[in-house]
Order: C-alpha cells, then sequence, then structure tokens
C-alpha cells in the first residue's frame, strides 16, 4: 500500500470521519483478500493480444477527495482500458457538440450485451446508451468529424493524459490493430447505423478510432486519477480547470450507474451502488462523488463482460466505507450511519 498527495484544489470530503490510513487500509486489506479469490472468471481472448494476460493480477487505487492517492496490488501495471475509455470520449464528444449528442444516442439501458446488433433494427440505427459499442462507435463518429483519425486519436489521447497529468499513458497499438483485424460485429454495428444515417463518416475510419481509443492502456493509478473529475462536479482537483459543467458530471455518473455495465448494470448498483464503467480488459473506474474516484483491475470477466473480481473488489470497498450513492452520510434527526 502506498500514499501520494497530489491535489492543489482539494474538495470537501466525508467518509464518515475515516482517516486517510483507514482508507489506505481497507484498500490494502482488499488487495489481499483478492489475491486468495480462486473465481476469477474468464480473460477475454476474442482481441487475441488480452488472451495471455495472467487472470492472478489484481490491482486497486482510490484517490481521494482531498488529493491522497491509496494503491494496492498490481496498481502501477498497465491494462488496456477498452469500454472504460468511454467515458472519457462521451466527455470530449459532450464538449464538443453539447447536447446534441442524444439526438443520435440515447440514455437508456440496453439489457442486452455490450456488442448486441438486435436493438439497433428495432430502433433505426439509434444505439441505446453511448457505453454500449454501437453509442460509443457513433460518439468516435462525432469526435472525428472534419479531422483525420489520427488526429481524433491523438485528441483523445491528451485529453485523457490531461485527466491523469501523466503523459506515460499511451495506446497498445497491438490491441488496436488485432481489434481492426476481427472486430466483425463492430464492423457490422457500424455498417448498419451507416445504412440508418447514423454515421457521418466511413465506417472504416470511425472504427479506427473507436478501436484505438479501447486499445489506450493504464495503470489503476492512472485511471482513478483520470476519472477525478467525475467526484468533484466537473473539476479536476489538481489543477482546479472545469473539465465539465456539474450538470454533465452528474448525468455522466447517471449514465455510468444505469449503463456502465451492460446487462450486469442493475447487479452493479445493486451490490456497489456507485456510477462504474467496465472494460473487457478487466478495469472498472468507479466514482464515490464527493468522496474519491476508484480504478481496479482483474483481468479475468464474467458472462456480461465485466471483471469479476473488480466487482467484488468495489462491494466490499463501498460497504467498507458507506459511499454507495444509496446510503447517505446523514439524516435529519438521525445520528450520522456508520458502515456496518
Ligand atoms: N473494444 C471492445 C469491443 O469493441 C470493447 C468492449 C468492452 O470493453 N466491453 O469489443
Amino acid at each position: 500500500m502506498d500514499e501520494c498527495h497530489r491535489f492543489k484544489h482539494g474538495v470537501a470530503t466525508g467518509c464518515y470521519g475515516k482517516t486517510m490510513t483507514d482508507i489506505g487500509s481497507i484498500v490494502a486489506e482488499i488487495a489481499a483478500e483478492m489475491a486468495q479469490a480462486t473465481d476469477r472468471g474468464r480473460v477475454a481472448d476474442y482481441i487475441a493480444p488480452l488472451a495471455g494476460i495472467d487472470p492472478a493480477y489484481f490491482g486497486l487505487a482510490v484517490v481521494t477527495a482531498d488529493g491522497a492517492c491509496h494503491a494496492a496490488g498490481n496498481a502501477d501495471i498497465s491494462f488496456s482500458i477498452q469500454s472504460v475509455s468511454k467515458v472519457f470520449t462521451l466527455t470530449l464528444a459532450l464538449g464538443r457538440v453539447g447536447d446534441r449528442i442524444w439526438d443520435r444516442v440515447g440514455r437508456e439501458p440496453s439489457g442486452t450485451a455490450f456488442n448486441s446488433i438486435v436493438q439497433l433494427e428495432s430502433e433505426q440505427g439509434v444505439p441505446r446508451n453511448p457505453f454500449v459499442n454501437a453509442g460509443a462507435i457513433v460518439v468516435a463518429d462525432m469526435i472525428l468529424a472534419g479531422h483525420q483519425p489520427r488526429v481524433a486519436i491523438g485528441e483523445i489521447l491528451r485529453f485523457v493524459r490531461g485527466l491523469a497529468g501523466d503523459e506515460a499513458i499511451y495506446i497498445d497499438e497491438a490491441v488496436a490493430r488485432a481489434e481492426q483485424e476481427t472486430g466483425f460485429r463492430n464492423a457490422a454495428l457500424a455498417n448498419y447505423m451507416r445504412a440508418f444515417d447514423n454515421l457521418n463518416n466511413p465506417v472504416d475510419l470511425a472504427l479506427g478510432v473507436y478501436f484505438h481509443h479501447c486499445a489506450i492502456a493504464m495503470s489503476c493509478r492512472q485511471l482513478a486519477l483520470a476519472g477525478r473529475y467525475l467526484m468533484a462536479r466537473g473539476v479536476n482537483p489538481e489543477t482546479g480547470k472545469r473539465v465539465v459543467s456539474p450538470e454533465r458530471a452528474r448525468r455522466i455518473n447517471a449514465l455510468m450507474l444505469t449503463c456502465g455495465h451492460y446487462d450486469g448494470s442493475g447487479e452493479f448498483a445493486f451490490r456497489v451502488g456507485l456510477p462504474g464503467k467496465s472494460g473487457v480488459g478487466g478495469g472498472i473506474l468507479a466514482i464515490a462523488p464527493g468522496h474519491a474516484s476508484i480504478a481496479v483491475w482483474s483481468p479475468g470477466i464474467n458472462a456480461s463482460g465485466n471483471s469479476q473480481l473488480g466487482m467484488v473488489a468495489l462491494e466490499r470497498l463501498a460497504q467498507r466505507t458507506g459511499w454507495s450513492v444509496f446510503d447517505p452520510v446523514s439524516i435529519p434527526g438521525q445520528p450520522q450511519q456508520v458502515p456496518a
């Protein structure tokens, strides 16, 4: 376990009077428990470079509102963030096109797999939400508008590096290439949306942007740092710079809660109770608004494509800190709740 302090512009924290050491020991404790787990899910093998990742890895990083970073396990090893990147591209696209985004993408949970094509036909090529693959491909198309793919990809990478304050974050070209070569389902989704006029750029260019942002490689520590603006009402607490309006930060969190884990979103809300976004690389970014930005990584995923142990770890973290958004800190007329 190690701690660092980075925020110059910290926001008020309230974690039931828990001290930094408490949070640090909770993080270390959870990592130690996860090291013992035997049911670790299965590593995604449909993206060839991910197939060989050791399922024994586990990393956890928690950046609290006061700027402290608590990390344990393999929190400094880079992994493929995959669909977690959709949070950042949505944020970027909202800044670029604003609420017009919602003319082309919905805001409802899909209840289907991340790469499902069935709803697209009955819903006229408008994806259910920006976190299923089809929705993220439309968002990539918006970021691409008027640019070369290389420029759009560079912009996304720069944005993520800026959020984390870390220039070492990179795109794993081997992962992007593998998806480009074998992403037939994504190609089908993109072609289908193009047929409904919901894609403005050539299919292969929009897909190129999508595959490259999915191939961003980050560690838990970098990912938790990148997510800070979502716990802090849209402001990067280290730089004091506004990333999005408070209203947009709140709405992105709402979408993460309702749609961030595909057809496992209900289960995630039930067990963890935090906005979260998963990726098939086994990463999850979870936000405890006002309290913390959290990244967990365990490469084995479950049937819904979400990190098996990542969810267990976050469930324990939310329980032990009392950070679930459904677990209010104070209720008028009642003593402050302390987590069981
Ligand atoms: N790049 C992956 C895909 O398109 C992202 C899926 C995911 O992480 N859920 O299949």
